[in-house]
Parts: C-alpha cells; sequence; structure tokens
C-alpha cells in the first residue's frame, strides 16, 4: 500500500503517523464517494481539460495556432486533476500522455509556466498575482501522487526540476521573494520528505520566514489579502484570502514539524483556534467574505452572503489533518468530519460531475434572480480550482482517516473498510454517517498488548462501547477512548455514538443568525428546502424547538438519506416541516434553502 500525501520525516514533531493502508467499502458513503470519484469526477475533469483549454494552453508552446484561454493558472488544473489520478491510481494513459506534454515544453532550466512561456507574462516578474509558484506545488504534488502510487518518477523528476531551479533563484542567499499565492510551500515540504533533500525544506522555511516584509506588491490588493501583513510567526487572528491563508498556514505547520520549531507550531495552533472558534460556519466552510474571497471579522458568519469557496474548506482539512499529525488532538478530526460531511460533500452533485464554487447556509425564495447565490451546481467553472481539487481530496481520503503511534492505532474518521497497519487488519462496518453505531473486527493482531483509540465526536453527548459483547467503562479523555489490551483474532469492539437531533444555537455575536437554530443528527448539519415545504413564505416558516423530531429514513430520496421531520408554525398555523442533509441541498427542484431557522 502506497503512502498518502502527507508522510512527515520520522525526525519531525510529530504525534501521530498517518496509516496509508485503507480501503473504503464502496457501500459505505466515503467508498461510495471515491467510486464516484475515480468513475466519474476523474474522466470528467480530464474531459473539461480539453474543453477549457487548459491542456490547450500547454499544447500551444508546441503550436502556436492553438488560442491562448485564461485564466493565468489555468496548468494548476492540469496538476490536480493528475494529483487525483495519482492517489486513485488510474487513468494511466491521460497521466503519461500528460507527463510526455510536461517533459516535453519544460524549459531545460527547468521552468514551466505556459501563461508566461505562451508570452503573456515575463518569468517570475509579479510574484504578488503571478501564480508562476502555485502551479509549481501542484505540479510537484502531482508527482509525488504518482510516483508513490505507482512508483514511477518521471512527472515527480519534471516537478523537481522546477523546484531546483527555485531554490537556485531564491535560496538562502538569493533573492528574497514570498509567492502571492501560497501553495508551493507544502508541496516542498513533501517534496524534501520524498527525497531526502534537504534544499526543498530550506526554501520553504524561507517562504515561511520572508512573509510579512512587505515583499509583495500592493497595488491590486492589501497586504492582508495574500498574508503579507505581518510575519507568519506574529500571526495571532486568520485574515484575508481563505485559500491563501490555509495552504499557508498547512506549510508553515509542515515547515514547523520538520524543523522542530514547535514555537512555530504554537502558533499555528493558535491560528487554527481563533478559525475554528470565530470564523468556520457550522459547515466547516470558511471565508465569509465575498470580496477578496476573504475571512471576515470574528462572528461575520452571514448565511446568505456565506462564501465558504469550496477550495477553502479542502485547505482547511488538509491544514487540521497536518495539526493532528502533529498533536494527536480530537478538535482537529473533529473539524475535518464537519467540513468534510457538510460543506464539501455539498459542493458536489451525486453524481460527481457538477460542483459548487460558493457554498452559502441560506439562498431566499427570491434569490434566483443572477447575480445571486448560487442555487446550482455547475459541470465547470471559469475559475476551475475547486472541481480538481475535490478529485484530489476524494482519491486520497484514505489516507487521512487513521494514525498509529507507539501504542497502536487510532481511528478518527469512521467508515466502511478495511484497515491494515503492522500486523493489525481491522474490519470496520457501519452505515455511519447514517448510523452511529460502528464495529470493528480484529481479523489480525501482533500477540503483544496494543491499543485502539476511537475517536469520541464533540457532538455526541453519549458513547458507548462493547468488547465482545462486554460493557466498557467509556468515558472519553479529550475526545479519545482508549481500548489497551491484548487482542486476539476474532475480536470485536462496537462502538455507539448516539445521534438524536439536535438543536444548536448559534453564538449570540453571530448577528446574522440571531433568534435563529439549526438542527444537526450525528456529524450532519441539516437545512430546509422549499420544495418540501408549501407553506408561504418560506421565510416566515419558524421551527418548535420543543416539539418532536423524528428521524424517517429514505432509501428511496436522494440516493439515500435520513429525513427529520419536526414541527414549527406559519404565522399562527402548526405546520410539519422537513429538515434534509445540508449536504443533499439542490439536487430536486430549485428553491430557497436555510441552514438557521428562525425559532
Ligand atoms: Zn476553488
Amino acid at each position: 500500500m502506497t503512502n498518502g500525501p502527507v508522510v512527515p520525516t520520522r525526525a519531525a514533531v510529530q504525534a501521530r503517523h498517518p496509516i496509508s493502508d485503507v480501503r473504503f467499502d464502496e457501500a459505505g458513503l466515503l467508498g461510495s464517494w471515491q467510486r464516484v470519484n475515480a468513475d466519474q469526477t476523474i474522466p470528467h475533469c480530464i474531459a473539461q481539460l480539453e474543453q477549457s483549454g487548459a491542456l490547450g494552453n500547454l499544447w500551444r508552446l508546441r503550436d502556436r495556432a492553438i488560442a491562448r484561454r485564461p485564466p493565468r493558472f489555468s496548468d494548476s488544473d492540469l496538476y490536480k486533476t493528475l494529483e487525483a489520478c495519482g492517489w486513485a491510481d488510474t487513468a494511466p494513459e491521460f497521466v503519461t500522455a500528460s507527463t510526455d506534454l510536461l517533459a516535453c515544453v519544460q524549459e531545460p532550466d527547468g521552468y514551466l509556466n505556459s501563461w508566461v512561456q505562451g508570452g503573456d507574462a515575463d518569468r517570475f516578474t509579479d510574484f504578488a498575482h503571478g501564480h508562476e509558484m502555485y502551479c509549481a506545488g501542484h505540479l510537484i504534488q502531482a508527482g509525488i501522487a504518482d510516483a508513490r502510487t505507482t512508483g514511477d518518477t518521471r512527472l515527480l523528476g519534471i516537478g523537481r526540476r522546477f523546484a531546483d531551479l527555485l531554490c537556485e533563484l531564491f535560496g538562502e542567499r538569493k533573492r528574497d521573494i514570498v509567492p502571492g499565492h501560497p501553495e508551493v510551500e507544502t508541496a516542498l515540504v513533501e517534496l524534501y520528505r520524498q527525497t531526502g533533500a534537504g534544499r526543498y525544506l530550506e526554501l520553504a522555511k524561507r517562504f515561511i520566514d520572508l512573509r510579512g516584509r512587505g515583499l509583495l506588491d500592493t497595488t491590486v490588493t492589501p497586504a492582508e489579502y495574500f498574508q503579507d501583513h505581518r510575519p507568519v510567526r506574529d500571526t495571532t487572528s486568520i485574515t484575508g484570502h481563505a485559500v491563501r491563508a490555509t495552504y499557508l498556514a498547512a506549510g508553515a505547520t509542515d515547515v514547523a514539524v520538520e524543523t522542530g520549531d514547535v514555537g512555530l507550531l504554537a502558533v499555528m495552533e493558535r491560528l487554527w483556534a481563533d478559525m475554528a472558534t470565530t470564523k468556520t460556519y457550522l459547515t466547516g466552510g470558511i471565508g465569509s467574505r465575498q470580496d477578496g474571497e476573504a475571512f471576515g471579522d470574528a462572528y461575520e458568519l452571514p448565511p446568505d452572503r456565506a462564501y465558504c469557496e469550496t477550495c477553502a474548506g479542502i485547505a482547511s482539512i488538509m491544514w487540521s489533518w497536518r495539526l493532528l499529525l502533529a498533536t494527536g488532538k480530537a478538535c482537529y478530526a473533529d473539524l475535518i468530519e464537519r467540513t468534510l460531511l457538510n460543506c464539501l460533500a455539498a459542493a458536489t452533485s451525486p453524481d460527481g460531475r457538477a460542483y459548487f464554487y460558493v457554498n452559502p447556509l441560506q439562498v431566499r425564495s427570491a434569490g434566483f434572480a443572477a447575480p445571486g447565490p448560487p442555487v446550482r451546481r455547475e459541470p465547470w467553472h471559469g475559475c476551475a480550482c475547486c472541481p480538481p481539487n475535490i478529485a484530489r481530496l476524494r482519491a486520497a481520503l484514505h489516507h487521512y482517516v487513521a494514525t498509529f503511534d507507539g501504542s497502536g492505532v487510532q481511528v478518527h474518521q469512521y467508515f466502511a473498510g478495511t484497515l491494515r497497519h503492522d500486523g493489525i487488519r481491522l474490519v470496520l462496518d457501519t452505515r455511519y454517517p447514517w448510523d452511529g453505531t460502528v464495529t470493528f473486527a480484529v481479523r489480525d493482531t501482533p500477540p503483544s498488548a496494543w491499543t485502539l483509540t476511537l475517536r469520541v465526536p464533540a457532538w455526541c453527548a453519549a458513547a458507548t462501547v462493547r468488547v465482545n459483547g462486554a460493557p466498557l467503562p467509556a468515558t472519553p479523555t479529550q475526545g479519545q477512548l482508549a481500548i489497551d489490551r491484548i487482542w486476539h483474532v476474532g475480536d470485536t469492539v462496537e462502538l455507539v455514538l448516539d445521534m438524536p437531533p439536535r438543536i444548536t444555537r448559534p453564538h449570540p455575536r453571530v448577528d446574522a443568525v440571531r433568534g435563529c437554530v439549526a438542527v444537526e443528527r450525528g456529524p450532519l448539519v441539516y437545512c430546509l428546502e422549499e420544495v418540501d415545504h408549501a407553506a408561504r413564505p418560506f421565510e416566515d416558516i419558524v421551527l418548535d424547538t420543543a416539539g418532536p423530531a423524528r428521524t424517517v429514513e429514505r432509501p428511496d430520496l436522494l440516493g439515500g438519506t435520513t429525513l427529520l421531520a419536526l414541527r414549527g408554525r406559519l404565522n399562527a398555523d402548526p405546520i410539519d416541516i422537513t429538515a434534509v442533509p445540508y449536504f443533499q441541498w439542490a439536487n430536486r427542484e430549485a428553491g430557497a434553502m436555510r441552514v438557521w431557522i428562525p425559532a
């Protein structure tokens, strides 16, 4: 089994190490996503790369009759798709053909960027908005995915040659610059992990150290937009463009753990806490401001004007995973789950071929006239950063669920499938997130004692656990339940996470949703859709928070779902209310939707 996207060295500051040998059953939710991703999303992305001109921009370097198509960072659409192919171990012909093309157009010194080579800009003259190193980072990550999965290092070699050029130009005692769109930092650290060459880690560290010194041109956007307003180590609040901020944070966390910089790691933990407690939506979405695709002030979380770019949710998961490995804390897995099963799950259509770029928590009945909030997922976007980003995350998802340390194995996300590590084989059976029962069957085990650690999510008020049918005291410590014993083949563990429907009240400082509540069940955030309600105006529906809340399993609806039957009123009239999982919204007749409901 191959290594995943994040493999810290043994010298790194790490509480946990990723387990790579995980397979999802296709019957489970995560497994079904990976199947749709491989069968639908990745082929769809490949076709769209042709149609959008992203591939043409590279072919154009050999044939100038081909028209140039924006945006300037279209190469990254290809690279993210290649990375998805790597983790999914699919489309080898496409990977080979793309690698041939890239090898052909790469400059002798390693430079590779279709916008610049196509004559639309000069090399390394616009660090603020040029995206040259952003694209380089995605190229490097694609090569790492391909090398780790197939063993073929040709694509990795192309990225490495570019990285060598970056080291030569911008390494120690060379020109001081930082990239306007962070991404290459985390790619360079992973390249160091993959190759053992310290110069890549040093360059990533330099890009972190040099940030906040005013090196970026602020003519078009303020320094805060690309996190150049203050040194990373002096940052106390997450600000600016949400994708940039979280990619940078992921890279800074990588640098911190690989250089043993526990001070920087502590800064990242504080920054994450600021994000998670004051700037994250209930769905896990981040970046509330449309203007600048940016984080707002603390508690500035309007549901209707929520930007919540899909890529920002992805970046949040990537950052949280790095902090989880570094610290072992369950809070990072909690946010990964919330973001993955709500914001990100909603961003993709059930058929895997249409996507939201922004993910609001409310669309009004009158909100369908353009320009307005998105009410339909689109097969592609003019700025197509999100679809291939979804593809690469979903392809690698099995690398984000479990870890090990000296004591044993930790399971952070629940899935149906098989996990193997060092003589241990566990088979997980569950209908999660529809049901809170997860069973673990021990199929192989070493003879000595080891600890199975299970996350008890922060949303779960009551968890029970049985080993071979006998109840164990189940008091989690900081969100984790450790079962230490000598295991035998045939042992079973049953974890039951109680998941009754629950009412969630917003923080009082989130002014935009005062007087409203949300309904959740287990890890899923629910919403109301206009299509389920005859009562008009939809916006005036009020939920009875003391009323009954009944689960209704509907295998026939939305590809299988569990609805919540609630009670409420419209004016003085009592009405039935139906809530659907937020991630399944906008899959029927177009209409209004809201997560926060007047109460
Ligand atoms: Zn995006």
